[in-house]
C-alpha cells in the first residue's frame, strides 16, 4: 500500500505531469513508469513548443545574416546563453560555450587547455566515481603529453575519500576533474572543498555537472570552479546541447578546439586570427534550434523552483530507498548521506539485465549495466547495477508500482 503521508510538497505534481506528453502512455500494456531520468529526462510542452516555434517561425543561420529571421534566431540563441549565465551565476555570458554535450565540453578542455598547459610528468586527478566521459578524455591527453591520470578512491558508502585526495594532491597536479554528483550512485561530492584544496596546490578544477544541473543549485563564482560542464538533455531540455562554463582568464589563453567558420576574425593563407570567446570555441553552425529550446527548459526549472524540485525528489529517494531495503536479497550500492535522486542496487541471484527486461515488461523503465562507470563497478566488485532515478514528475505511486514489480520478478526468478 502506498504511504503518501511520507510526501508533502508545495508542487502540484499532477499539473506538472500534464506538461509531459510522453508520460501518458502504456508500455507493454501497462502505464509507463519512467525511472531512467539520470540517462535523460523527459521534455515539457514548453520545450517541445519552443522547438516547433523556432522551425515554424524563425529558422535561419545565426550571427552572419542581416535579415529579420537571422536576427530573430541570433537573438533567441544568445538569449539562451544569457539564461545559462544567470542559471549558474557566471560573471559574463561570454564565459558560456555551447557544445553538443557534457562529453564534448570535457573533451574541449582536455584538448585545448591540456594541449597548451600539460607537460610530461604532470598529473591529472579524477575520481573513482567518474563517468567514462570524465576519464577517457584525460587519458587521451595524458598519453599524448606524458602526463599521468590518478584517481581519488571511493569509500564503501559511495563517498569520495577526501583524506586520500589530500594525499594525491602534489606540486605535479595540474588539474582535478570530478563530478558534482555521481550518475551511478547519486553521491553529491563536496566540490567546493575539492576546489579549495586543488587551488591551494595551484591546480585548476573542472566540475562535471551533468547530474547536478537539474537537482542542485549551481553558483560557479561561489564555487570558484575553473570549468563547469553539463548537458541540456538531463535538465528537461533537448538532446545535442552541452554547456561549458570557463573563467574568461582561462578561456582567453586556450587555443581553439576546432577550426572552421564562426571561430575566426580573419582568414588568409598567411595568417588566421581567431574570434573572441565564446565564438572562438563554437566552430561551424551550432545546434541552433535545440539551444533556443533549451531556454524553455531553464524557464521550466525556474518556474517550478529548484529548491522545490530538490526537496520533492529527496522525498521520492528516501521513500524508494526505504522500500528497497525491506526486500530480502536487495543490496543498495552507495548510501552516501548526500545524494541526488538516484538509487542503484543489485539483487542476489538475478542478473541486472534480466531484471531490466522484466521491469520493462511491466512498463517500468530503469537503467541496467555499468552506467559508463566501469572503474566504479570494479571498486564494488560488480558488473553492473539496476538504477532507478527520479525527476520532478515522478510519484510515490509509481515507486509502489516499481517495488511491486520488483517483488513479483524476484518471486518468479528465484
Ligand atoms: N558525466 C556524467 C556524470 C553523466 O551522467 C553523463 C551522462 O550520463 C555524462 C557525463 C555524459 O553526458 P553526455 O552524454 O550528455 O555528454
Amino acid at each position: 500500500m502506498s504511504d503518501t503521508s511520507v510526501v508533502s510538497t508545495q508542487l502540484d505534481i499532477e499539473a506538472i505531469r500534464a506538461e509531459f506528453p510522453v508520460l501518458h502512455q502504456q508500455v507493454n500494456g501497462k502505464p509507463l513508469v519512467y525511472f531512467d531520468n539520470a540517462a535523460t529526462n523527459q521534455k515539457p510542452l514548453q520545450v517541445i513548443n519552443a522547438l516547433k516555434h523556432h522551425y515554424e517561425a524563425d529558422n535561419a543561420n545565426i550571427h552572419r545574416g542581416i535579415h529579420t529571421l537571422a536576427e530573430r534566431s541570433t537573438t533567441a540563441f544568445e538569449d539562451t546563453r544569457k539564461a545559462v549565465q544567470t542559471f549558474i551565476n557566471a560573471n559574463e555570458a561570454e564565459e558560456i560555450i555551447f557544445t553538443k554535450g557534457t562529453t564534448e565540453s570535457i573533451n574541449l578542455v582536455a584538448s585545448s587547455w591540456g594541449r597548451k598547459f600539460l607537460q610530461s610528468g604532470d598529473e591529472i586527478i579524477v575520481s573513482g566515481l567518474e563517468h567514462h566521459s570524465n576519464i577517457v578524455p584525460w587519458q587521451l591527453i595524458a598519453q599524448e603529453k606524458g602526463a599521468k591520470v590518478r584517481a581519488i578512491p571511493v569509500m564503501e558508502n559511495g563517498d569520495l575519500d577526501i583524506a586520500a585526495f589530500s594525499q594525491l594532491l602534489s606540486d605535479k597536479t595540474r588539474l582535478v576533474a570530478v563530478n558534482h554528483a555521481s550518475n551511478s550512485l547519486g553521491t553529491i561530492n563536496p566540490v567546493k572543498q575539492i576546489i579549495e584544496m586543488a587551488h591551494a596546490r595551484g591546480a585548476k578544477v573542472l566540475i562535471d555537472g551533468a547530474q547536478a544541473s537539474s537537482h542542485l543549485p549551481i553558483d560557479v563564482q561561489q564555487l570558484n570552479a575553473d570549468f563547469y560542464a553539463f548537458s541540456a538533455h538531463k535538465m528537461y531540455g533537448p538532446t545535442g546541447v552541452g554547456i561549458l562554463y570557463g573563467k574568461r582568464s582561462l578561456l582567453e589563453k586556450m587555443p581553439p578546439y576546432q577550426g572552421g567558420g564562426e571561430m575566426i576574425k580573419e582568414v588568409s593563407f598567411e595568417k588566421t586570427t581567431f574570434n573572441d570567446i565564446p565564438y572562438k570555441f563554437e566552430a561551424g553552425t551550432p545546434n541552433i534550434a535545440d539551444v533556443v529550446a533549451f531556454k524553455a527548459a531553464i524557464d521550466f526549472i525556474n518556474r517550478v523552483g529548484k529548491e522545490h524540485i530538490a526537496q520533492y525528489e529527496e522525498q521520492l529517494l528516501t521513500y524508494a530507498t526505504s522500500q528497497l531495503k525491506n526486500i530480502e536479497g536487495v543490496k543498495i550500492i552507495g548510501e552516501a548521506l548526500h545524494k541526488v535522486s538516484v538509487v542503484s542496487f543489485v539483487v542476489e541471484g538475478i542478473h541486472h539485465f534480466d531484471l531490466g527486461m522484466w521491469m520493462d515488461a511491466k512498463g517500468v523503465a530503469v537503467r541496467t549495466g555499468h552506467h559508463c562507470t566501469q572503474p566504479l563497478m570494479d571498486r564494488f566488485c560488480i558488473e553492473g547495477t539496476t538504477r532507478a532515478s527520479f525527476s520532478v514528475y515522478n510519484t510515490i505511486e509509481e515507486i509502489d508500482v516499481f517495488i511491486g514489480a520488483l517483488k513479483d520478478i524476484i518471486k518468479k526468478l528465484k
